[in-house]
């Protein structure tokens, strides 16, 4: 431990410096106040031991800025070591950052004492900003583990939830269209009839990491819905580009080559996909459900047309007595 002693009395600083190297402690001494704030600078010393009357640069002028030195939740416990017995000088020491106040002459057992007693909160102080830092790190994992899938590793539900809210925000202020896609494996229930649920499981998982690297853009999110089921949002994307995405990534999951020897649409894994788009209105928020019907509607199509497909919403999509989207008007 590292204790500076800021004081101009030579004699003094010289019988504290002799009982602190008797303490085993490191004493390093300064003979005034803007040659103890160098030291502390270069330094950094544990502890500080700060005399009051000093010429140039009082202890109170020295205490204050080396408050204003230390960063953010560092502490550097300063003993004021005076020979001012004076109330108000005992306030005011404690009011510019002094966490102690002792009056010349002090006897050695006093402080030592008084130093054990700083080191000790010293300690405890440490430990907090420890333990403060691995809560922190705790609670980062935590929040990434809310909005991870455990299966798949890729975004889940409740992450879906939040970020389709804040796209359709966004997409609202700037007026730029907000496209989502609903995927969803076809004839999974025999595949896993077929191979097993473990089988079924990599699957999914394959499938899931295929369907996040198809997306480009840093907003586009894809999660898992639930089961086999997947969506993707593609903010600032026209029903176009939607279109193109679901059709490059149906691609890319028949591509993978997964063996579905039980599936009548193709002899590997394939997947459906839902396409809506709409430009969100202002200040209104009930048409997020609606968006995500819409996309599940055209799902529905594309498993009906026979899977393996893409299909988009038509028309628009009426939100709350507005239409909002693409296509020609309602009728
Ligand atoms: P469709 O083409 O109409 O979508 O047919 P499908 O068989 O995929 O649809 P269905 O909804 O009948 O069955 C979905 C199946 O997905 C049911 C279940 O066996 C499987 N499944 C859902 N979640 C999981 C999972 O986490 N792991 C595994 N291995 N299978 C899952
Ligand atoms: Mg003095
Ligand atoms: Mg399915
Ligand atoms: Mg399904």
């Amino acid at each position: 431990m590292k204790v500076l002693v800021i004081e101009d009395t030579v004699t003094s600083a010289a019988v504290v410096c002799s009982w602190l190297i008797n303490m085993g402690l490191n004493a390093l001494h300064a003979h005034s106040g803007e040659a103890g704030l160098e030291m502390f600078k270069s330094e950094r010393p544990d502890l500080v031991l700060l005399d009051i009357i000093m010429p140039g640069m009082d202890g109170f002028e020295v205490a204050h800025r080396i408050r204003q030195l230390e960063e953010d939740g560092a502490w550097t416990p300063i003993i004021f070591l005076t020979a001012r017995a004076d109330d108000n000088d005992l306030q005011r020491a404690i009011e510019v950052g002094g966490d102690d106040y002792l009056i010349k002459p002090v006897s050695e057992i006093v402080l030592q004492a008084k130093i054990n007693a700083m080191r000790r909160m010293a300690q405890m102080r440490e430990s907090l900003r420890v333990l403060t830092l691995k809560l922190e790190t705790a609670n980062r994992e935590l929040q990434r583990l809310s909005a991870v899938d455990g299966l798949t590793g890729i975004a889940n539900r409740r992450c879906f939830d939040e970020s389709l809210l804040r796209e359709w925000r966004r997409c609202s202020r700037s007026g730029l269209p907000l496209s989502l896609l609903v995927l969803d494996v076809d004839l999974f229930k025999s595949f896993n009839d077929c191979y097993g649920h473990q089988k079924g499981d990599e699957c999914l998982r394959l499938v899931a990491n295929t369907l996040e690297k198809s997306t480009q853009r840093p907003n586009d999110l894809v999660a898992r819905y639930g089961g086999e089921e997947f969506t993707a949002i593609l903010p600032e994307t026209e029903p176009e580009g939607a279109v193109a995405v679901a059709e490059a990534m149906r691609a890319s999951i028949e591509g993978l080559g997964i063996k579905h020897a039980r599936s009548p649409v193709a002899p590997v894994v394939t997947i459906s996909v839902g396409a809506a788009s709409l430009i969100p209105p202002r200040g209104d928020e009930h048409g997020i459900p609606m968006l995500v019907k819409a996309a599940d509607d055209a799902l529905y199509r594309a498993k009906e047309a026979g899977r393996n497909r893409v299909k988009a919403a038509r028309g628009v999509i009426r939100v709350a007595g507005a239409w909002a989207g693409f296509g020609s008007s309602p009728h």
